[in-house]
């Protein structure tokens, strides 16, 4: 196991912070603004969670990867948009880091720690989502190196990214043999953000998509070969597959402890809600399933973090997590009564984001086959 320079006590103190100083609910609440999401990863960095994982020799901070499951859960409890803003980042300082050599690594990761340049991961495109290997985003060699042409979609950060971690096509016809992915940077010729709009959902409102006509990667700027892109892509959805079921996990928990404050305070009939039996047990169904959630994602979180084989339990975790947002979310906010729809909590963005946790790195369907694969009773 890696070996962190702050222990899981100091990085909760630090996300305290953070969350005090730049996640209050009128920011995650007021319309769409490029700058404040910008400035928001910026001030992450600020207290190193653009630098999680990041090895101590690139000046990040070598935390395992449970650590950075649990922040990401306590973020989520808050806004599930922001926590996938900052984990998405420091995910691409720590592949960019991790996958080239220091000489050209140091061209981002310096900033991408810093929070002056954000980072994002794009293999999706509006023909290609679960079918990952259907991708057209095309690659040609040429003499100085690569010029890639295609479009992405549905890519978390794309409206304020400044690195662009891109899957493409080296070979039609090829499939995942055939994929390779490049390092992009969008001040550079032949890099366009396109018009994409996803605005339901506070931070998620980043997401988008992008054209590339004509971009030239250079030649040291290839992250993983074609026949290798697609096995570390996987590998790395797979560690997403538990920080995502440890997001819902942090959304569960956040809107159980609200319901609870407010069967407490909230009287009908003569009693607090929470002396109601009948409105209770809505709250026990949910604590349930809340700790058996949580329960599988530390099994698959230390797996991970020990190098066992982790692909099973974490496409159970996810799976588990998911559906069990998605049934006690709109439970929780039932249980509130018109109370709970008010924008000053979290449970109507919880509910938003719940759905798409079942979709982002790997649908619930593909899991499940996935799951059926491995099946050994
Ligand atoms: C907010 C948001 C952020 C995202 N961020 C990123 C990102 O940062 N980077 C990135 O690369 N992608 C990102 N995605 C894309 C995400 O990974 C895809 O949405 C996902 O892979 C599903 O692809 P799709 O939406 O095209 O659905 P499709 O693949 O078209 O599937 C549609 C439905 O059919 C089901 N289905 C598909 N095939 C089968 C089958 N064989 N058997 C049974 N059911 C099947 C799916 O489970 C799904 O329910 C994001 C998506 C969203 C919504």
């Amino acid at each position: 196991m890696t070996q962190s320079t702050r222990s899981l006590t100091q990085w909760l103190e630090e996300l305290e912070r953070f969350c005090a100083q730049a996640m209050s609910p009128a920011s995650l609440l007021s319309p769409y603004d490029a700058a404040r999401e910008r400035q928001r990863i910026a001030v992450a960095a600020s207290y190193g969670l653009t630098g999680i994982q990041v090895r101590l020799e690139h000046s990040g901070f070598g935390a395992p990867y449970s650590i950075k499951a649990q922040l990401a859960q306590r973020l989520a409890g808050i806004d599930f948009g922001v926590s996938m803003a900052i984990i998405n980042s420091q995910n691409v300082a720590d592949d960019v880091s991790r996958w080239l050599p220091a000489s050209v690594s140091k061209r981002w990761v310096p900033g991408l720690l810093k929070g002056d340049q954000i980072g994002c991961t794009a293999l999706t495109e509006r023909a290609a989502g679960s079918d990952f290997s259907a991708i057209t985003m095309r690659a040609v060699q040429t003499t100085d190196g690569w010029r890639l042409d295609g479009e992405k979609a549905w890519i978390i950060n794309a409206k304020i990214a400044d690195v662009f971690l891109v899957y493409a096509q080296t070979q039609p016809g090829a499939g995942a043999a055939g994929i390779a992915a490049f390092v992009v940077e969008a001040k550079r010729e032949g890099f366009e953000r396109s018009v994409d709009a996803f605005t339901s959902a506070a931070a998620l409102s980043s997401t988008g998509g992008f054209r590339l006509q004509g971009y030239v990667a250079l030649a040291d700027e290839m992250l993983h070969a074609p026949g290798l892109a697609f096995k570390r892509a996987l590998e790395s959805i797979n560690g997403a597959r538990v920080y995502v079921a440890a997001m819902c996990v942090g959304m569960l928990q956040e809107s159980l402890r609200l319901a609870q404050a407010y069967g407490q305070r909230r009287q009908t009939f003569g009693q607090n809600l929470e002396q109601h039996q009948g409105w209770r047990w809505l709250l026990a169904d949910a604590a349930v399933d809340l700790e058996a959630a949580s329960a599988l994602v530390d099994c698959a979180a230390h797996a991970i973090d020990e190098g066992r084989q982790s692909q099973d339990l974490a496409a159970k975790a996810k799976v588990f997590a998911t559906r069990a947002a998605q049934r006690h979310l709109p439970a929780l906010l039932h249980a509130m009564g018109a109370e709970g729809l008010r924008d000053s909590y979290p449970l109507m963005r919880h509910v938003a984001a719940a759905q798409v946790a079942t979709l982002v790195d790997g649908s619930t369907e593909m899991l499940l086959e996935r799951i059926s694969k491995n099946l050994k009773i």
